[in-house]
This record gives structure tokens, sequence and C-alpha cells, in this order.
């Protein structure tokens, strides 16, 4: 866990897909290192691919404000799994947080909501963050089915977490129309989708651990509109694809002054 309370400040998290191997991570956080100092208004979280994890762990050591955390992992702990890694594995490597869900993971690898729930477990029993993403394709948002597509995604994950547990997890409400495409959502759409979340959890765990929970935004997110977005009613943070891969475009991202 980083040394920040991640639940109280925005929360600026890089997602790398699958780009960056061990050695292009190290240059990486030489030039983000040098151009990012720890501040204590915002939580910044990296997902590095997992056979990344090691080299980011290894130059953040000296840097606990900034976190890492996992693309993907499996429900299992270990076993005959070829080419899966495990919420402890992943832990073992330096994450302390785990992406579920993530629209690639669901729409390129068919990961069924039953499937993320399972993750979702896994990760909270390694003690990662599950950092769960939910978002309706350009199709479903057509049909005015939002609000039904991202609560069947948080029910399903709701599902598997207990009440008591309190604010152990981050929502990423990420529109799959956003995501890689350069069209953002808007911050007013962005703030209605987070509303209908923030709703779900509180009739879930209560109203005080629904207030804590952060949810981000993340689909095309950049340096000139995230302050626009981090200012949204409801909008606590940003989860970045593309942009984050540059140490100077994330870098101007995690400071934008909500707008
Ligand atoms: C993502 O991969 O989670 C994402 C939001 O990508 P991009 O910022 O490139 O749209």
């Amino acid at each position: 866990m980083s040394s920040v309370a991640p639940w109280r400040t925005p929360v600026i998290a890089g997602n790398w897909k699958m780009n960056r191997g061990p050695s292009a991570t190290r240059e990486y956080f030489r030039h983000f290192k040098a151009r990012w100092a720890p501040r204590a208004d915002r939580t910044v979280l990296f997902f590095p691919p997992a056979v990344s994890l090691s080299a980011a762990a290894e130059m953040l050591r000296d840097r606990p404000d900034i976190g890492l955390g996992v693309q993907n992992i499996h429900w299992e702990a270990e076993g005959a799994f070829t080419g899966e890694t495990s919420a402890s594995m992943a832990r073992d490597a330096g994450a302390r947080y785990a992406l579920a869900g993530h629209s690639e993971r669901r729409h390129l690898f068919g990961e069924s909501d039953e499937q993320v729930a399972r993750k979702v477990a896994a990760a909270l029993e390694a003690e990662l963050v599950p950092v769960v993403c939910v978002g309706e394709t350009l199709e479903e948002r057509q049909a005015g089915r939002v609000e039904q597509v991202i609560l069947r995604q948080l029910d399903a994950v709701l599902a598997v977490v207990p009440a008591a547990a309190g604010p152990r997890f981050m929502i990423a409400y990420e529109p799959v129309w956003a995501i890689g495409t350069g069209v953002n959502a808007s911050p007013e759409d962005a703030s209605a989708a987070h509303a209908i979340l923030r709703r779900r959890i509180a009739e879930h765990a209560g109203e005080a651990t629904a207030a804590a929970i952060p949810i981000l935004y993340g689909g095309s997110v950049k340096p000139d509109n995230a302050a626009a977005l981090l200012g949204a009613r409801d909008v606590d943070g940003v989860l970045v694809g593309g942009a984050s891969l540059d140490p100077a475009s994330f870098a101007a991202i995690a400071a934008a002054r909500p707008g």
C-alpha cells in the first residue's frame, strides 16, 4: 500500500496495457521520478505488464508515494493455469492494486461478470486493492442501457464484497467507446454514471462507505481534458491508458487542478 491514504485524494492511475518490458520500465521511471515529486494531494498508481512489476518495484523503492498494480489476475492461488498470474504472485512482485474487468479483458478475452467477481474476491484475499472496471459499449449507450449495464457489472462484484469490508476497493467507469478512441465522455456524462454507481454502493454498504470509495473515470484522458474530468462531480480520479505511456503527459495529468 502506498503511504498516501488512497481514499482521500484524487487518484491518477496509469494502465500501460501490453507496453513496456522491464528495461523500458526502468527507463520510464528514471524520467517520471525526475518530473513528479511526492505530493500529499494526489495518489499516483501504475499498472505495468506483470512481467515488468519487479523492475517497477525496484525503481520505486525510494518512492513509496507511487503505488503499483497488476493489470489482470487469475482467481486461483496457484496451479495448472499456463500463462496466468495469481494475486499473491503479483503481490510478491510489488503489486498492491489489481485491475479487474478492464473492457479489453471483457471484450477481447471474453471475461464474464462472474469471472471478474472471482478475480475481485481473489484480490481482496491477497490484500490487493481491486480497481473494478465497468462501462457500456456505444451500442448499449445508444440503446439507453447505460445504467442497466454498469449496474449489472457492479452487482456481480458487490455480491462477493462483504458490505462490512468498507472502502477496500475502487471503481473505474470506463465507457468502452471512449477507450483508446480519442473521444472522452463529457464531464456531465461521467458524473451521471458515477452517481449511479455510488448510489448502488450506498445501498449495498451504506453512505459512509459509498462516499469513501474512489470512482475513477477512464477513456481518452489527456493533459488537456484531465482538469475538467477531475473537476466533475463524483469523479475521484482518472484511469489513463495511452497518455500514461509518456512520462511528461502522465505527470501533466497528475498535476492537473480539478477545474
Ligand atoms: C484504459 O486502458 O483503461 C484507457 C482508459 O485507455 P485510454 O486512456 O487510452 O483511452
